[in-house]
């Protein structure tokens, strides 16, 4: 089976977790957590880095340092993975769906404005795939509105928009290191930010809201969490980190190779880097267009059987049982993407030949008719 997206673990990983063994230091204080969090930000350009035990509650804590509560709204996509509009309900905030753009899949940064009401408090762009949301737009409506931005920058590591970093545009980044992400550490996650402020009481917060009196007690001023990474996951970490340039150009050059050999295939339609981007093209992704012999779900279960494992775009969440009732705009193209959209395998070990099964595949069905 080609898988759809497997880790890669070839570096320092085994000799910095055994040295976290050898030395006992396995848990949430050590060495290397804080050198995760500094090499982190250094690589994504951001003053400073918070390290989580997922991206799930890095987003979480995002949305609670930012006093996002309830009463407030803010505005998310529709068509992503599921963690940051159920961390806008973690804290109590109402999530307000916007469309999204036919070419990157991402956050239509043109539908946003006629969202906004008195209750809006923050935009979350959400990168999905690797692909970027058109954060220009996205800030020049921020400031007008003096609204927070938090960028899911959790599938979009590596991938750039005019010169930065995704994740170091908003008020703060939110990053994954779940098993099938650019890099990983079994689970894990990061918020990133250039606000001294922010970071400090993101930091506070994800330990308990913990101050250690003189006496070596207790003392907790607010109602904190428990989203420390522990040492070990952190080790993991920066023996990843080391390679992350090596897999961001192997994952930019196995998307060229899919365009190369998918661009005269009739009826599908390929991703797309915008200029003055960098697309790191976490999740090869194609649309299955309606002329095409096969429908998408056709073709998954085709390319099953043929030993490919893809995956269908997300489904929409405002489609979800929680999620019925939101406020949201025209969601068509939300709708229509949706169900077009499929992932290609895209594992930093992806071999050439692969690509070209995969490609072949997809090529005679192409000529069906
Ligand atoms: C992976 C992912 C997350 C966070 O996932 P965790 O498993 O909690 O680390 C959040 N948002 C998106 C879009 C993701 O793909």
């Amino acid at each position: 089976m080609i898988p759809l997206c497997v880790p890669e673990i070839k570096g320092n990983e085994w000799k910095y977790i055994k040295e976290c063994l050898d030395t006992n230091w396995v848990s949430s204080v050590g060495s290397y957590v804080d050198k995760f969090e500094r090499d982190f930000a250094k690589f994504v350009g951001a003053n400073s880095a918070v390290v989580n035990v997922n991206g799930t509650s890095a987003l979480h804590l995002a949305l609670k340092v930012l006093g996002i509560e309830e009463g407030d709204e803010v505005i998310v996509p529709s068509m992503t993975f599921i963690a940051p509009v159920n961390a806008v309900k973690y804290v109590g905030a109402e999530p307000v769906f916007v469309d999204i753009c036919r070419d990157t899949f991402v956050m239509d940064a043109e539908k946003i404005e006629e969202l906004i009401t008195q209750k809006t408090k923050a935009i979350l762009p959400v990168h999905i795939y690797g692909n970027i949301v058109d954060m220009d737009k996205v800030m020049e409506i921020a400031n007008k509105y003096n609204l927070y931005v938090i960028e899911d920058a959790t599938e979009s590591l590596g991938s750039i928009y005019k010169g930065k970093h995704t994740g170091t545009i908003g008020h703060i980044g939110c990053f994954s290191f779940n098993g099938n992400k650019l890099i990983t550490t079994g689970a894990g996650g990061m918020l990133v930010t250039n606000d001294k402020e922010l970071s400090e009481r993101a930091k506070f917060l994800s330990t308990q809201a913990k101050v250690t009196l003189e006496n070596k007690g207790f003392y907790h001023s607010d109602i904190g969490f428990n989203f420390r990474m522990p040492n070990i996951l952190a080790a993991m970490g920066c023996a990843q980190l080391e390679n992350i340039e090596e897999y961001i150009e192997v994952k930019r050059k196995n998307a060229f190779i899919y365009n190369e050999l998918l661009k005269d295939i009739k009826n599908i339609t390929l991703p797309v880097e915008k200029p003055q981007t960098k697309n790191v093209f976490w999740l090869y992704s194609i649309l299955i267009e309606d002329g095409f012999p096969v429908s998408r779900d056709e073709l998954i279960k085709i390319m099953y059987e043929a030993g490919i494992e893809t995956r269908p775009f997300f489904t929409p969440v405002h489609t979800m049982p929680s999620y019925l009732n939101c406020r949201c705009g025209d969601l068509s193209v939300t709708q229509e993407v949706s169900s077009k959209g499929i992932n290609l395998p895209s594992s930093v070990s992806l071999k050439q030949e692969n690509i070209e099964k995969v490609c072949e595949v997809i090529k005679i069905l192409g000529k069906k008719l």
